[in-house]
């Protein structure tokens, strides 16, 4: 299997060597190859372009690793050390730079400090990442301090980095109820055990009564605000020199479904009161206008309901409870019954209904284990895959590999998001509205909705510009900090911000790390804290770069083994060398090389096991097989050479690079436990969201 994805524009172009980038051998100079050790290479030049290239793949695999990189210790002397004076620092840990994500502010005064948002970063694209989180070395100097974690709502990347980061550093987390019900969730189903005596501590705040508790030297309020998740808030913090407000995630949507509007009224009159700093949200900033009201689309799905000759499934993001709301109404409207399915999307429901947030009429929903058995005109089938998530259900379902539902002709698709931008989903939605069409599947996409007739069928649930000019002019602030958006959209936050009036002076554009000093009367950029990116994978264990760069290294060149066994009194080759390779070259179809390959061993063998220390010999032979294999093919695969050492009582010793020996029996064993682990998490995650 292919690890890497070729369409990611984070790799670096293949090499283009002269061989082109075929990836079959090229022809060669058959001369007179010379030993291992000896010291009259047959090309000087060849062996030279042999060791750059294999560090210009290195480097290559570095710089992509290096991506996600974590926290190097920053200079001292700056914020790095302890600071008492009397001032607020507001720094970003996470969500100041790409594109918003793992979106985590750290406020502190004095001996107090509070978190704002905890999330985790889902569009990490390296091999066997699952997700990465902030880096907390900088919590580590300042632990003691640490009152919270207030939460402004429940999208992973605002709450997804707490399992990992709560248990080290613990604190009450605050939030809506919404909210906390999603936090609990998270931390049930989070993968590893959590330290011995660890207390998940919980505070659930009303976002409708304007309740302040007080937290450390702060007060804490939440305001209700629209989004596509129940129970969104802003972060109000009162502070020893100020009010600062942190907007979450937002949208002024006038007509919400569920008629939770955000609280205009309540943001108006803290402006009024003064407001020190806004952090506001940037993700859509660059979007004209105002987006739409999520009431605009209920229309078409009564539309597309009433046209549909058969079954209804509709795609969209887990979380998004208001437009599940809004299909139940339709279907209801029409007199079907809906199924759901995708497991988050089920306790997301849940949870809404527990807390009143949705209102389904009784006998409604069917379970998903009877849809095979229902009159196809009766159904609409909820489910995720909206974003053509490979193990999604609406792509099990497409593909025939779901338990109970199999689509097929005359079934009708709706796709009710749109792709999640720069993450490489457009293809993988492509790829399966393809399959649907060849089974003659009617498919609706929003951005095909004039083609189709048919009213939109997504709206965002962020803001537009008009929107985040709105909030700026509500809550008269004095300082404005765009947050939660890569570097260029926050630019033009800062820009529309001074369009409202806000001096530039007063607005600071930071990156993760950089620290935002404020007193009553200024705010200014000082100095830096570490941060940085932690690995996550499918077990929920953390990731060193090192092993991600050597996945890289892995994906792009592949691998080979050679295997040789040796008597140790003779030091004559007992066996053919054995050569296994994975993901470099078809050996089948490239005998000579393999054959070429096994003639150079045993005359290195031959001229050198006997003379040097083993160690000495392995790193010869590593480097000799590199050169080989790249003059041969113009590539540089991850060489590893095996020597078994066969003793006079018959004894095999086993050396693999180094000195570290394994029985296949204990790697097995590894490897399945690792294996179960793996199988053990089973939560299915939901994507960063629109
Ligand atoms: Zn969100």
């Amino acid at each position: 299997m292919e690890l890497i994805n070729n369409n990611n524009p984070n790799r670096p172009p293949k090499r283009d060597n002269n061989s082109g980038n075929s990836r079959g051998p090229r022809p060669q100079n058959n001369n007179n190859n010379t030993g291992i050790g000896n010291d009259a290479p047959r090309s000087g030049a060849s062996r030279g372009q042999a060791v750059r290239a294999l560090k210009r793949t290195q480097m290559d695999a570095q710089r992509i690793a290096n991506q996600y990189q974590a926290a190097v210790a920053v200079k001292p002397g700056r914020a790095n050390v302890i600071d008492d004076t009397p001032r607020l620092k507001v720094i970003g840990l996470g969500g100041m730079d790409g594109g918003g994500s793992k979106n985590m502010i750290l406020v502190e005064y004095m001996d107090d400090a509070v978190i704002l948002d905890c999330g985790n970063d889902l569009g990490v694209d390296l091999p066997g990442i699952n997700y990465g989180i902030a880096d907390t070395a900088y919590l580590e100097t300042i632990k003691h301090k640490i009152r919270a974690y207030i939460i402004t709502h429940g999208h992973l990347d605002h709450i997804g980095g707490l399992p990992h980061i709560v248990p080290k550093f613990p604190a009450p987390i605050y939030g809506s109820k919404f909210t906390i019900g999603r936090v609990e969730e998270i931390f049930e189903n989070f993968g590893l055990p959590m330290p011995e005596g660890f207390e998940l501590r919980t505070v659930t705040m009303n976002e409708n009564t304007h309740e302040r508790l007080k937290v450390g030297v702060f007060f804490v309020e939440l305001v209700r605000v629209t989004h596509s998740i129940p129970g969104s808030t802003v972060i109000v913090l009162d502070t020893p020199v100020g009010r600062i407000i942190n907007t979450g995630d937002f949208r002024l949507d006038p007509n919400p479904l569920d008629h939770e509007r955000t609280d205009i009224e309540r943001l108006k009159e803290l402006g009024n009161e003064g407001v020190l700093a806004l952090l506001s949200e940037s993700t859509t900033v660059e979007r004209m206008g105002r987006t739409p009201s999520e009431s605009t689309i209920e229309q078409s799905f009564i539309d597309i309901m009433s046209q549909a000759p058969g079954r209804i499934f509709v795609g969209l993001f887990s979380t998004n409870m208001n437009r599940v709301q809004m299909i139940i109404n339709a279907a209801v409207h029409h007199n079907k019954k809906v199924a759901m399915d995708g497991r988050s999307m089920v306790s997301t429901l849940e949870m809404a209904v527990r807390h009143g947030f949705m209102r389904v009429p009784k006998g409604t929903f069917v379970p998903i284990a009877s849809a095979a058995t229902m009159k196809d005109t009766d159904l609409v089938v909820v489910c995720t895959g909206s974003q053509g998530e490979p193990s999604s259900a609406l792509q099990r379902m497409a593909n025939g590999e779901h338990r109970h539902v199999k689509m097929k002709e005359q079934d009708t698709v709706i796709l009710s998001s749109t792709p999640i931008p720069e993450s490489g989903n457009d293809a993988l939605i492509g790829t399966m509205v393809d399959g649907l069409v060849k089974k003659g599947v009617h498919v609706f996409e929003h951005r095909n909705h004039e083609l189709d007739g048919v009213g939109p069928l997504h709206v965002s649930g962020h803001a537009s510009r008009d929107e985040y000019a709105d909030m700026i002019n509500f809550t008269k602030p004095k300082f404005f900090i765009p947050i939660y958006g890569a570097y260029r959209v926050k630019q033009r936050h800062v820009e529309l911000a001074i369009e409202q009036g806000i001096p530039r002076a007063n607005t600071a554009n930071v990156n993760n790390g950089e620290v935002i000093a404020i007193t009553p009367n200024s705010m200014v950029v000082e100095g830096e804290v570490p941060s940085g990116t932690i690995l996550v994978d499918q077990t929920g264990a953390l990731v060193s770069n090192v092993v991600v760069k050597d996945r890289v290294l892995l994906s792009e060149e592949g691998l080979v083994a050679v295997i040789l066994t040796i008597d140790k009194k003779s030091g004559n080759l007992l066996t053919s060398p054995d050569i296994i390779s994975r993901g470099f070259i078809y050996m089948r179809d490239n005998e000579e090389i393999m054959n070429g390959l096994r003639v150079e061993l045993r005359r290195a063998v031959q001229q050198r096991f006997k003379r040097v220390e083993l160690d000495r010999f392995k790193s010869e032979l590593k480097d000799h097989i590199t050169h080989f294999l790249f003059e041969h093919t113009q590539r540089s695969p991850t060489v590893i050479p095996v020597v078994n050492v066969v003793g006079a009582k018959g004894e095999v010793k086993t050396v693999v690079n180094g000195s570290h020996t394994k029985t296949s029996d204990e790697i097995a064993t590894e490897q399945q436990k690792r294996f179960q682990q793996m199988r053990a998490r089973l939560l299915s995650q939901d994507p960063r969201v629109d």
